[in-house]
């Protein structure tokens, strides 16, 4: 079924985007399953998760670290992370940062915003953003790039909202690389799209979708994976 789900999902991708295949809460079998069909972008939300799938997979597998960040879970993803989208405050990149350096890295990060209605949301505004971007420490790192943004729009089937919210979205991205990252080619990435609504995030100009169930399957929160 793996293969299928991710045969369909790739027919739908328009150019120039690519799948971040969402595999947190998933058994390693099923990476696997996704490995063998050709994928090679996972993305997972829990850095020990992460680890311990790191540590068992094949690695050429391209990690991106799309959950909530604890500052003192970085280092179990440092060595290995190739993007991490999540990152809402100038705290948690002076913590990537000194733990890249640490393995003689460059992480590439996402700025993520709060684009929904919802308050449980993280992210930043734009103004966050830019004291962020503006400030002497951002400026002294050197194991941190920032590559682009990152937004989840509201869990609703209001599809305007959703379209709103990712127009926002790419409106913050636009501004940021007029503002302060003109010339670098690098800075080139809005994440932005879920199993419900990446289409309308490729409408919306994402170039990375974060697609879990429709490849995986429902997620099964609070049932452990053995439990029958
Ligand atoms: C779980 C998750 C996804 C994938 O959600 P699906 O609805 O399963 O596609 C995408 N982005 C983030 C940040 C997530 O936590």
């Amino acid at each position: 079924m793996i293969k299928e789900n991710l045969t369909k999902v790739r027919s739908t991708l328009a150019d120039g985007v690519r799948l971040v295949a969402v595999s947190k809460t998933k058994p390693v079998e099923m990476l696997q399953e996704a490995y063998d069909a050709g994928q090679r972008l996972f993305g997972e939300n829990k850095a020990l998760e992460m680890r311990d799938k790191h540590a068992v997979l094949p690695q050429d597998i391209e990690w991106h670290f799309i959950g909530h960040l604890q500052t003192n879970k970085i280092k179990y993803i440092a060595e290995y992370v190739s993007l991490i989208h999540s990152i809402d405050s100038l705290h948690l990149l002076e913590a990537v940062d000194k733990e890249a350096e640490k393995h003689g890295r460059v992480i590439d990060c996402l700025l993520q915003f709060h684009i929904a209605t919802e308050e449980t949301k993280f992210g930043l505004d734009m103004d966050e953003a830019t004291a962020l971007l503006e400030s002497a420490e951002y400026g002294a790192m050197k194991h941190v790039r920032i590559v682009g943004v990152m937004g989840m729009a509201t869990n609703t089937d209001n599809y305007d909202l959703v379209r709103h919210e990712f127009r926002t979205l790419h409106g913050y991205y636009e501004q940021l690389k007029a503002k302060y990252f003109a010339g670098h080619a690098e800075f080139k990435e809005v994440s932005m799209g879920m199993s419900h609504d990446y289409r309308i995030a490729m409408e919306e100009g994402a170039t990375l979708v974060r697609i879990g169930s429709t490849i995986f399957g429902a997620r099964n929160y609070g049932v452990p994976v053995n439990d029958v």
